[in-house]
């Protein structure tokens, strides 16, 4: 209640306590109470009050009023008014002061109880010791007496301990009590006597206790008595038990919060297994370990691994983080998605014999196109007919034996690896073609190599034997510089001489292909789901996706639901290699597939799915694994090192981030740049894109330790300082041709790459002005090193070139300077160009020729 109140009711006479009466102990009035907003209430008010008391001279209590034990009545706004004798009931006044009276009595009896008591044991032990000596002097009479009847000896001997026991015993509780003593004045001496001999004596303690009870007035609350002993507080358990202290709680609820605390802080120690997929983001790999993402990256800065929450890094990195926070790291390969997609274990020898799968390779010219057109002539069923043309990269030959044989007509051991690598292990059989009249050419070589490392067996086939000049013998002689040793030499490689162009001895090749598929033992089994590999793929108008798909193993029908690579798709039509729709395809046979939902790449897997929703996550996790890998973080490294670690032959790819001005010339160099890829190393091709560099480009770059070549665009400024800081390597090119030269320098580890060009500035056009018989002019400010006179100039739109010649005028103010530094305007024109536009920059450099050894 607050300054709100007012006070109404005369019963109510706070503050006065001498106008209190003992025969009322709570007092009540009505108080009135109104709100600031107007309201008010009623609410009665209740005044208790305590009453205290005080021993008189005689030992009568007597109620007291005011004084030091009566609080002050009225403190502050407080209508709860104490008073000492107020607000007590007539019996409850009664029996307090009885109480009170009887405590008072009782101290007065303890205390002579406790002086009688002292004067008993004084008794006590003033009886004892004159009946010990009684004793003791009966004792040595008997003594006496037994030494006159006995050796003296023996009986000093005898009588020695029992005299020395004697007054040990004497002194034990026990002995103590056998004292007669009334009743109730028994506890208090054995307490007296205990005090004295033994602090902890439980049968005085239970004795004590017992009498204690008795000694409670009625309705008191039991209290102590006396000094508390460690005995006295556990058995205390008679009646109401004795409860822990608060204090004892409040230490064991602390010490159970203890406990707790550490079992956390020990379970946040918890080792946990740590699956680590191919690619993880920073905050993923923090979630999977319960640890803080800061720390992560802290601990990944400390590896030289630059990378935000979101980033991914790659497995082996994130490994090692796993293992400096102290987890037990799970790599997982693939993830459980793909499980479904696994090879079923075929038994050997089971199965139904397959077409050989063929595939054509050599050097360039030497006929392998011919060859192929010329076999597929021999296909009885092309013949019947009526020459259909072939419509596929790949193709099946029946010949009049009722044997098949497919081709595949992707020519070329690039296409053959690049299959390879992607895990398409298609070809069973490689026909080697040598021109007879060129022999052994570098692609040949590369080709057997290629064969070799596929551990494919090679068929040799001579060609052009009809040409004038062809030495066959020379060819074959060749091969044994290769380790392929001909038969008719001795060795194990079939070796047949053809014409594609007179289609001679085509039927041999056959034979010879059909007898090495015979030792080969080739079987699949066409009852199982479909799996093969995709041949060729591409986006058709009007036919959407379409692929060349050949079976391996099992039998693709219309409305198959498959997986593709990182495309899924159902079997919307099958067109057969001449082009004609087919309900199925069984294994060896190529196939066109139509309904798929994204053009999946040469070489992927195709395997048919019973489930599409399965399908669908598994292409989902692809893609999202493709998208992942692309940005993905790995291990960083200069430039000079990537050149000593190609040197050493250590490393194994060049990344690159490619960024062009248009599309085409990004896909000319990302092929001319696969094109590049040795045995030993090749490059990889981070990122490609239209446009100008930008920082992601060259933080993509510098993750990996990657170069950036830029086609005809330029870094933006942020890029360039980022570039600068990172130590990564930003190259300019405007020919392929260079480009692809200074690739290949890099990946043979020869040959340093050397600047063609030399830097001069840049300069931002402020403004635009036409001048007669000029043209237009560019009013510039030079943003960053010089601009020189007669140096060659691009004209950077959006970090595209959009023009390069050079300089036909450079002016400040009205006069013609040569040069002009950083700070500073002037004026520009370009040589045989007009099409500039303020915000364009002004690129200026200068070319060095440089003397390139290759
Ligand atoms: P590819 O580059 O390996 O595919 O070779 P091609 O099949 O395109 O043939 C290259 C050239 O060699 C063509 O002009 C063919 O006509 C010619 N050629 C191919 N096979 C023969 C042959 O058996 N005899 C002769 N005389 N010329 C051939
Ligand atoms: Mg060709």
């Amino acid at each position: 209640m607050s300054d709100g109140t007012s006070k109404s009711g005369g019963k109510l006479s706070l503050g006065k306590p001498g106008k209190l009466s003992l025969s009322k102990t709570v007092e009540s009035g009505q108080v009135r109470q109104s709100f600031s907003h107007g309201r008010s209430k009623t609410v009665i008010v209740e005044t208790k009050s305590r009453r205290s008391f005080e021993r008189t001279d005689g030992g009568d209590m007597k109620a007291v009023k005011g004084g030091a034990a009566r609080r002050p009545a009225q403190e502050g706004n407080k209508l709860v008014a104490e008073n000492p004798l107020d607000g007590l009931s007539e019996t409850e006044r009664q029996a307090r002061l009885r109480a009170l009276e009887g405590a008072a009595k009782e101290e007065e009896r303890r205390k002579i109880e406790a002086e009688e008591a002292e004067r008993r044991a004084e008794e006590a032990r003033r009886r004892k010791a004159e009946e010990e000596e009684a004793r003791r002097k009966a004792e040595e009479e008997a003594a006496r007496r037994a030494a006159e009847e006995a050796e003296q000896k023996t009986a000093e001997a005898a009588s020695a301990p029992e005299a020395k026991e004697e007054p040990a015993q004497a002194e034990t509780p026990a002995a103590a009590e056998e004292i007669p003593l009334p009743p109730s004045e028994k506890p208090d001496a054995a307490r007296a006597k205990a005090k004295v001999e033994a602090p902890v004596d439980p049968a005085a303690a239970d004795k004590d206790k017992k009498n204690k009870g008795t000694m409670r007035l009625r309705g008191e609350p039991r209290r102590r008595q006396g000094k508390l002993t460690i005995t006295q507080a556990l058995e205390d358990d008679d009646g109401e038990s004795r409860g822990r202290s608060m204090a004892a709680l409040r230490r064991a609820r602390e010490r159970e919060k203890q406990q707790n605390r550490e079992r956390l802080s020990r379970g946040e120690k918890v080792v946990r297994e740590v699956t680590i997929p191919e690619a993880i983001t920073v905050g993923d790999l923090a979630n999977r370990m319960a640890e803080r993402a800061p720390d992560v990256i802290k601990a990944l800065m400390k590896m030289g691994v630059m990378a935000a929450v979101n980033q991914a890094i790659d497995a082996d990195t994130a490994e090692l983080v796993v293992e400096e926070f102290g987890h037990r790291v799970k790599r997982v390969s693939e993830a459980d998605v793909e499980d479904v997609l696994v090879k079923p274990e075929v038994p050997e020898g089971e199965g139904v014999p397959r077409a050989p799968v063929v595939t054509v390779m050599g050097h360039v010219d030497h006929g392998k196109t011919s060859l192929l057109d010329a076999l597929r002539a021999t296909d009885v069923a092309a013949g019947e007919a009526g020459g259909i043309t072939q419509h596929i990269g790949a193709y099946q030959v029946t010949m009049t034996s009722g044997d098949t044989i497919t081709f595949l007509d992707t020519p070329g051991h690039a296409a053959f690896t690049s299959m390879r690598q992607r895990g398409a292990q298609v070809t069973d059989i490689v026909v080697l073609v040598i021109a007879a009249d060129d022999g052994i050419q570098p692609q040949t070589v590369e080709a057997i190599n290629h064969a070799k490392a596929a551990e494919v067996p090679i068929i040799v086939a001579v060609n052009k034997i009809d040409k004038e000049g062809a030495d066959p013998t020379r060819a074959k002689t060749q091969l044994l510089e290769h380790e392929l040793v001909p038969e008719d030499m001795g060795g194990d490689v079939i070796c047949i001489e053809v014409s594609a162009l007179k289609r001679l001895n085509l039927d041999a090749l056959e034979e010879a292909i059909l007898l090495q598929a015979e030792i080969l033992e080739l079987k699949a089994d066409p009852a199982a789901p479909a799996r093969g590999a995709v041949v060729e793929a591409k986006l058709e108008k009007g036919r959407g996706s379409v692929a060349t798909v050949l079976v391996q193993s099992g039998t693709l029908k219309v409305g198959d639901i498959f997986v593709a690579g990182q495309e899924w798709g159902r079997v919307r039509a099958l067109l057969d290699d001449k082009g004609r729709p087919v309900e199925q395809a069984g294994p060896s046979v190529p196939v066109e597939v139509l309904g798929m939902q994204g053009t999946p790449q040469a070489g992927d897997e195709f395997v048919v799915l019973t489930d599409e929703s399965k399908a669908r996550e598994i292409a989902d996790y692809r893609q999202r694994k493709a998208r992942e890998a692309q940005f993905t973080i790995a291990g960083r490294g200069t430039l000079e090192q990537m050149f000593e670690k190609v040197k050493a032959g250590e490393a194994e790819q060049l990344p690159v981030v490619v960024k062009t001005d248009v599309q085409g010339s990004l896909e000319a160099i990302t092929a001319a740049l696969d094109k590049l890829a040795t045995d030993e190393v090749k490059i990889r091709v981070l990122h490609g894109a239209v446009g100008g560099i930008t920082e992601s480009d060259v933080t993509l770059a510098s993750s990996t330790g990657g170069v950036i070549v830029g086609f005809n665009v330029r870094a933006n400024p942020q890029a360039r300082d980022h570039a600068r800081r990172d130590g990564v390597d930003i190259r300019y090119y405007s020919i392929i041709y260079d480009l692809i030269d200074d690739m290949k320098a890099v990946l043979s580890g020869m040959l340093a790459p050397e600047e063609r060009e030399e830097f001069l500035g840049y300069a931002e056009i402020r403004d635009v002005f036409a001048i007669t018989k000029v043209g237009k002019v560019a009013g510039c400010m030079i943003t960053d090193g010089e601009v020189r006179r007669g140096a060659k100039v691009r004209l950077l739109r959006d970090d595209t070139v959009i023009y390069e010649g050079s300089l036909k005028q450079l002016k400040r103010f009205k006069d013609d300077v040569r040069e002009v530094k950083q700070g500073y305007e002037c004026g520009m024109a370009f040589e045989n160009y007009d099409d500039i536009k303020v915000g364009d920059v002004v690129e200026c450099f200068d070319v060095q020729s440089v003397k390139r050894e290759l």
